[in-house]
Formats: C-alpha cells, sequence, structure tokens
C-alpha cells in the first residue's frame, strides 16, 4: 500500500496533508501524483469524492516551490466548470499551501473584476478559475498565459455539458505548448477524448473505480406516487418530500433536495420554508453572494436542508450530510450517481430517498441500468395522502377546452398555457409545475403570511420569460447550461419534427404574389 511518504512530495506539503489527518493516499492519489511530480501529462478518470483535487493540488505545490510569479503572469492554471467547485479547489489549496509561501487567486464570475485585477497584478503561482471569467481577464488584457507551466482541467466532462469546450481549447492554445497537463474528467465522451488526444502529450492514464452506488453506507429508497391529475403532480411531489423529510425524523441531520430545473428549486425551496422547514435554494441564476452565503450555512450547519439544482451542487464537498432527496429523478443517470454521493462520504452512513412519478419511467430505467440495480421501493409514509385534487380524475378534454377552470374562471390557454408548454420543451420534464398549477392554495399550518403565490408567482417568471441577455462572465458559468438545453438537444428535437400537409396543396399557395405586396410585407416586418 503507498503512503503519502513514498510520494515525493515537498516536506511542507506533507505536513499539511498529516495535518489534514489523511492516513494514506486514495487511489487516484497515488495513480496520479507519481508521474505529475515526473513532469508528465496525466489523464485522471475520476469522479468528485475520489480525492481528485488533492491528486493534482499536491504534486502542482511541489513543483511550484521553486520560482515566482511575475506580475499578470500565473505559473498553473486550475480549470474549473463552476464557481462553488472553483470556490473548493481555492479552499484546498489554502489547506495543502499552507505552510509553503505560494499564492493563488480565484476568478470567478459574479464578482468584481477589481480585487481580482489587483491579485493578478501582483503576480500568482496559482490561477484557479472558470473558463468565461479567465478569458474575460485575458480579453481585458490584464493576463498573459505564456508563463504557465502546469494546467489542470478539472471536471471535464462537466465543461463538455455546458459547453465550455470551445473556452477550454482556446485556453490550451494561449498557454505554451511545453505546459505540463493535468486532466481529469468523470467519464470519457468522444469529444473529451478527441481534446485530450489534440492537447495532452503521452499522458499517464490513471483511471479509478466508478463510485460506488450500491456501497451498504447509503441506504437508497424510491418511492413511487401516481397522482391522477397530472397538472396535481408537483404539488403531490411537494407533499410527499415534507412527509418524507418529517417521517425521517432526527435522522435527517442535513440534507440536500434535488431539484431538475431552477424554477422548481425556487418553489420547493419556498414551499418548505412555508410549512416550517429550515432551507434554503441554490442554482446558477442567484447572486453569487447568496449562493455563496447559503453554502457557508450548509458547510456550518446552520442550515438544514440545501434545495440544489444539478449544476450548483456539483462537487459540492460537505463531508457529512445525512440525506439527499431527489425531489425529481435526474434525467441523466449519471447525475443520479453524482446526487447521492453527495451522502455518505468518509465511510459515513447516509440516505438517498427520491420519489418518482409514471412519467418518469425512462429516467428510472436508465438509472438502474447505469447502476446496475434495482433501487429498493418504498411506501410513501404512512401518514402521507395524496391531497383531494391530487387524487381526481383528470377533466375530460372537451371540459377543458370549453376554458373553465376548477373554480370557474376562464383559463388563458393560450398566453400561461402556451408559455408553460414551451418551458417544459425547453427544460424537457414532462412532468414539472406549470405556472398554473403554481397558482394552486397549499394551506401552511404555518407562516401564514407567505402565500404559495407569492412563492410562485416570483419563480415562475424566471424560467417562463424568454433568455435574458448574458454578459460574457454570465453566461460562462452555469449560465452554460442553460445555454446548452435551449441550443442543444431540446433544438434538434424540434427541428425533427416535420409537420406537413400530404399531397394537398391549398389554394392560397398556388397563387403569385402582387410586387406592392410584397414590399408592404417587408416593410411590415421591420417596423415590427
Ligand atoms: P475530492 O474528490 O477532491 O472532492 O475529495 C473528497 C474528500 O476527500 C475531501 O473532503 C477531501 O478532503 C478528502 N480527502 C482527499 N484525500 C484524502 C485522503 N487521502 N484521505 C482521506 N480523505 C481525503
Amino acid at each position: 500500500m503507498t503512503k503519502f511518504t513514498d510520494l515525493k512530495l515537498d516536506p511542507k506539503v506533507l505536513s499539511a496533508v498529516v495535518d489534514a489527518g489523511y492516513e494514506e493516499p486514495t487511489p487516484i492519489q497515488a495513480g496520479a501524483i507519481p508521474p505529475a511530480l515526473e513532469g508528465k501529462d496525466v489523464l485522471g478518470i475520476a469522479q468528485t469524492g475520489t480525492g481528485k483535487t488533492a491528486s493534482f493540488t499536491l504534486p502542482m505545490l511541489t513543483l511550484l516551490r521553486r520560482g515566482r510569479a511575475r506580475a499578470r503572469m500565473p505559473r498553473s492554471l486550475v480549470l474549473c466548470p463552476t464557481r462553488e467547485l472553483a470556490a473548493q479547489v481555492a479552499e484546498n489549496f489554502d489547506l495543502y499551501a499552507k505552510n509553503t509561501k505560494l499564492t493563488r487567486a480565484l476568478l470567478i464570475g459574479g464578482v468584481s473584476f477589481g480585487e481580482q485585477d489587483k491579485l493578478i497584478d501582483k503576480g500568482v503561482d496559482v490561477l484557479i478559475a472558470t473558463p468565461g471569467r479567465l478569458l474575460d481577464h485575458f480579453e481585458r488584457g490584464k493576463l498573459i498565459l505564456t508563463d504557465v507551466k502546469v494546467m489542470v482541467v478539472d471536471e471535464a466532462d462537466r465543461m463538455l455539458d455546458m459547453g465550455f469546450i470551445p473556452d477550454i481549447e482556446r485556453i490550451f492554445q494561449l498557454t505554451p505548448f511545453t505546459r505540463q497537463t493535468l486532466f481529469f474528467s468523470a467519464t470519457m465522451a468522444p469529444e473529451i477524448e478527441r481534446i485530450t488526444n489534440t492537447f495532452l502529450h503521452a499522458p499517464t492514464r490513471v483511471e479509478v473505480a466508478r463510485q460506488a452506488t450500491t456501497g451498504a453506507n447509503i441506504t437508497q429508497k424510491l418511492i413511487q406516487i401516481e397522482p391522477a391529475r397530472r397538472d396535481q403532480t408537483a404539488k403531490a411531489k411537494r407533499e410527499l418530500l415534507r412527509a418524507v423529510i418529517s417521517a425521517e425524523g432526527e435522522a435527517c441531520t442535513n440534507a440536500i433536495v434535488f431539484c431538475n430545473r431552477k424554477v422548481d428549486v425556487d418553489i420547493v425551496a419556498k414551499s418548505l420554508q412555508k410549512y416550517g422547514f429550515d432551507a434554503a435554494p441554490i442554482h446558477g441564476d442567484l447572486d453569487q453572494s447568496q449562493r455563496t452565503r447559503t453554502l457557508e450555512n450548509f458547510r456550518d450547519g446552520k442550515l438544514k436542508l440545501l434545495i440544489a439544482s444539478d449544476v450548483a451542487a456539483r462537487g459540492l464537498d460537505v463531508p457529512s450530510v445525512s440525506h439527499v432527496f431527489n425531489y425529481d429523478l435526474p434525467m441523466h443517470a449519471e447525475d443520479y450517481v453524482h446526487r447521492i454521493g453527495r451522502t455518505g462520504r468518509a465511510g459515513r452512513k447516509g440516505t438517498a430517498i427520491s420519489i418518482a412519478v409514471p412519467s418518469d419511467e425512462k429516467f428510472l430505467s436508465q438509472i438502474e441500468s447505469l447502476v446496475e440495480q434495482e433501487i429498493p421501493r418504498a411506501e410513501p409514509p404512512e401518514d402521507f395522502e395524496l391531497s383531494e385534487g391530487a387524487k381526481q380524475p383528470a377533466r375530460k378534454r372537451e371540459d377543458a377546452k370549453g376554458g373553465r377552470s376548477r373554480g370557474g374562471r376562464s383559463r388563458d390557454r393560450g398566453g400561461r398555457g402556451s408559455k408553460r408548454d414551451q418551458r417544459s420543451e425547453e427544460t424537457q420534464q414532462p412532468q414539472s409545475a406549470a405556472p398554473q398549477e403554481q397558482q394552486e392554495q397549499e394551506q401552511a399550518p404555518k407562516k401564514a403570511e407567505a402565500q404559495p403565490e407569492e412563492a410562485r408567482s416570483e419563480a415562475a417568471p424566471e424560467a417562463a420569460s424568454a433568455p435574458k441577455p448574458q454578459s460574457r462572465s454570465q453566461s460562462s458559468d452555469e449560465g452554460g447550461n442553460a445555454r446548452r438545453s435551449r441550443g442543444g438537444r431540446n433544438r434538434r428535437e424540434r427541428d425533427n419534427e416535420v409537420v406537413g400537409m400530404g399531397d394537398h396543396v391549398p389554394d392560397f399557395l398556388t397563387v403569385s404574389f402582387r410586387p406592392g405586396a410584397v414590399e408592404e410585407t417587408a416593410e411590415d416586418k421591420a417596423d415590427s
């Protein structure tokens, strides 16, 4: 068994590792540190939770111990897909570099450029950044990348998901050909393979086993409900979530609740708060200072329930999370593995409870085939009952077409309804809460002043409105994800839809245009 003392780390770095309480290197550390210290490129195939951050930080600190950074010319770069992950890497750096004089700067979006500029101007040994913010600094002429000796790409598969690969390629091209590259990804998609073939030189490949999802330390459960009314699904899921959290009682010391969409992160958080739960949301659209505060509170045990999107929670390292709740089953099977891996860390016990509805069938079978096991089914808590609305069978289509809602008010089907359709198409989430569903009353036992309508009307426009123009730095962090889902798979799917009229050609299509009429139409268009 390899020991840390076998790894030829700088003694100051080694003593920090001892202080951190690590007894022996994890497999990715034992595999990646020796070739990295020899100056070789490393291709690490490992997920978060395997100790991969130390597997690149420890050799970097050792390699950089000699030499000094010059103004605006960092000596190494660590690229991370999200702000949170970058901040976490910076924390790790501080921990392992505490006995050295090496300096670092964190360049992430949502924070003013001024402070970041000052640090870069002084000269830093390690620059930890999200790709967009790094390029922003470069384009402003504040950063020179020709002195980069080591470049780390962390969570490359997430970079791919978020549309950052072109930025990464550009950054590779801006750094010297002679740099050493340490490249980490949980999976090797063809695009990732292409990048590594292009930019890595004879890398040492270190692969560690996929994180075990069936480890005895994580108890998994799946609770399936079948609301008779589809428009009541979201409400029923929120009711079930509350019942499940309550049923776990004191065993649930803290938990992450995952939702697939940002809008649901807000709705679920506000609904839980309204019912007296200690909950707060985190997703990419929230102000950075709020995100940081929420995460700190959760880490420090001051916040019990963190309601999160996948991207915001990516790579979050909170050692003792007792529970993970999947309010939605994730649409990508590997996210299930990432999500439940937030609990049961460092050998602790953990519980992961997922809620599923019939429309999740496809996602469920993909998850179960990936993890090669059936997630144990569980019954809803004893006192849980679907609310009356959810039990009633759906109204007949004809009734709905008549435009009468349950309360007798006419429903704006062309307005909000069409936005809902548009939104669910964007997010591929068939069972999601629609705005009109969100208007429904929930009778809360506490905090009567916080009306659910308020909570929801705040949250709903976020997804329903057209995409806001984004600054480069906004679009370059989590925003990239949204961009991808709008422009990527969903658009392709829409493009594939062929709508035709068969052999019939309506008469108006065969009538030739009068020139005047054409001009008028063009002007009309220009005016509009
Ligand atoms: P990571 O995969 O880098 O997110 O690391 C996951 C967790 O493992 C972090 O909390 C690290 O502090 C911890 N860790 C890293 N290396 C070791 C080690 N050799 N022994 C014990 N814990 C470690």
